[in-house]
């Protein structure tokens, strides 16, 4: 984790947070890097949920809602962990992660557990009285849930059908850490799954094989995923069932994404507490119900932390991350193997064509292998460089991050090339070939 870490400041993917002033306790900045390859990660998410599908909608609700939204959640009442304080240090830790009455980290008495809400107030207007409290949203899925029927109605879709939304969400977790694992203020990719009663179980185990494909399709190692079922014990106040879909962390086994299935609690409990209807008329069988919530909830910054670690390589003379080419935030370097002779005016000529389709790094410092090096590190899958045969034969060279083979191929046929070369990638490793699946997205190849 520590080589990671520092990894991902030396690259420009993670600093943290306030860094000059000390820092801020579990707050973490996405540098150039991080946050190209924290949009390409949504982007992908964005497009396999709503995209690629007919039956789910997108939502972009707000972060501040009425605060009784909290209420009918059962965040206000629910949303607490015990904790218990040591009496020496008085640092705090939850009740479940310590299992004596000593602290783990003086020894000291630990006091009995207290209560504590995990959501952060603040307050609405210029007055900060108890009427003026409202809530960071701990999740985005109430923002969904409270949109059902204007996103139903305006949408014309028919249950089943779902609703996905990406945004910031905010806990006050009393253990953060584990770098960006557990943050305060982290990005949540939910889904909410609309089903008819009865239906739930089934769509439940769907979406648990969907999701765990999604996460081999971005290149997470198959053996380090695995689906752990909640006992009874561990299900939140809404959920008739639970599943963590877990990644083996270099700290253990830990969850990604929750898939639960929700029952009708969310839809009937807001329906009760804002006196509106929100149930649904089945037309096929002429029954009208309160549909049930079949969820994906996912963290983006866990799921960036899963993918730098699956990726994160020391090999004997460099380190590379082999991060999937679709979420690499730079998919090309372009090299002039030596300042002179016109080969500057010429790569720069190919970065340049090649940005109309791709994030593109042009460098000429330094010798070609430490520049290969930086990009291997950056977990640029592809490296061209001009050299002296360039100026014969109008080619260069095309090299793999992962294998650092290289081929050469004429600079008019580079598109071409490329193209031919990640679909190979997806080939070999198992993907389907669809047009979602290749690295330069958003560019119809026709
Ligand atoms: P944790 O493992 O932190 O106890 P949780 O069970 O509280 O998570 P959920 O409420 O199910 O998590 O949230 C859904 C997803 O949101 C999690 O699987 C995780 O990816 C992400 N998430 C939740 N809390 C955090 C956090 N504090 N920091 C980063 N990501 C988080």
């Amino acid at each position: 984790m520590n080589n990671l870490i520092s990894l991902c400041k030396r690259r420009g993917l993670i600093f943290q947070s306030s860094e000059i002033y000390g820092g801020i306790n579990s707050c973490w900045d996405y540098g150039p890097l991080g946050s190209e390859m924290k949009r390409n990660l949504k982007e992908y998410w964005w497009k396999s949920m709503t995209h690629s599908r007919s039956d789910i909608e997108g939502l972009d609700s707000s972060i501040l809602m009425h605060p009784r939204i909290w209420e009918a959640s059962g965040h206000v009442e629910g949303f607490i962990d015990p904790l218990v304080e040591c009496k020496k240090c008085h640092l705090r830790f939850k009740q479940e992660d310590v299992d004596s009455i000593i602290c783990p980290n003086c020894g000291g008495e630990l006091s009995a557990p207290r209560q504590f809400n995990l959501m952060f107030k603040t307050h609405m207007g210029p007055v900060e009285d108890s009427s003026s409290i409202v809530y960071m949203r701990p999740e985005t899925a109430q923002g969904i849930y409270v949109n059902f029927s204007n996103v139903q109605v305006a949408s014309r879709q028919k249950v089943p059908f779902g609703i996905a939304q990406i945004g910031k969400a905010f806990r006050n977790e009393i253990t953060p850490g584990n770098f960006i694992f557990r943050t305060r203020e982290f990005e949540q990719m939910e889904m909410q799954f609309f089903v008819a009663p009865g239906e739930a179980e089934k769509w439940v185990e769907y979406w648990i094989q969907e999701r765990l494909k999604w996460y081999e399709q971005i290149g997470i190692k198959k053996d380090k995923l695995r689906i752990h079922e909640h006992g009874k014990d561990e299900l939140a106040h809404y959920a008739v069932s639970a599943f963590d879909i877990q990644y083996e962390f270099p700290f253990g086994w830990k969850e990604v994404e929750g898939i639960h299935n929700r029952g009708d609690f969310d839809l009937t409990r807001h329906s009760q507490f804002s006196e509106k209807k929100l149930d649904y008329f089945d037309e096929a069988t002429r029954e009208r119900y309160i549909p049930h919530v079949v969820e994906t909830s996912g963290g983006i910054d866990r799921c960036l932390l899963v993918i730098l670690i699956d990726a994160y390589v020391e090999e004997d003379e460099r380190v590379v991350l082999k991060i999937h080419p679709r979420l690499a935030p730079i998919k090309v370097g372009v090299f002039p193997l030596v300042n002179r002779d016109g080969m500057p005016e010429i790569a720069q000529k190919i970065a340049q064509d090649l940005r109309s389709s791709y994030k593109v790094f042009y460098d000429s410092g330094g010798s070609v292998g430490r520049r290969y090096r930086r990009q291997d590190e950056a977990g640029t899958p592809y490296g061209i460089t001009v050299d002296s045969q360039t100026l014969r034969d109008n080619t260069v060279t095309i090299r793999e991050r992962d294998t650092m083979q290289q081929i050469r191929v004429n600079i008019n046929e580079l598109k071409n090339q490329l193209e031919v070369i990640m679909a190979n990638y997806m080939r070999d490793k198992g993907f389907i070939l669809d047009k979602t699946n290749l690295f330069h997205e958003g560019v119809d190849r026709g």
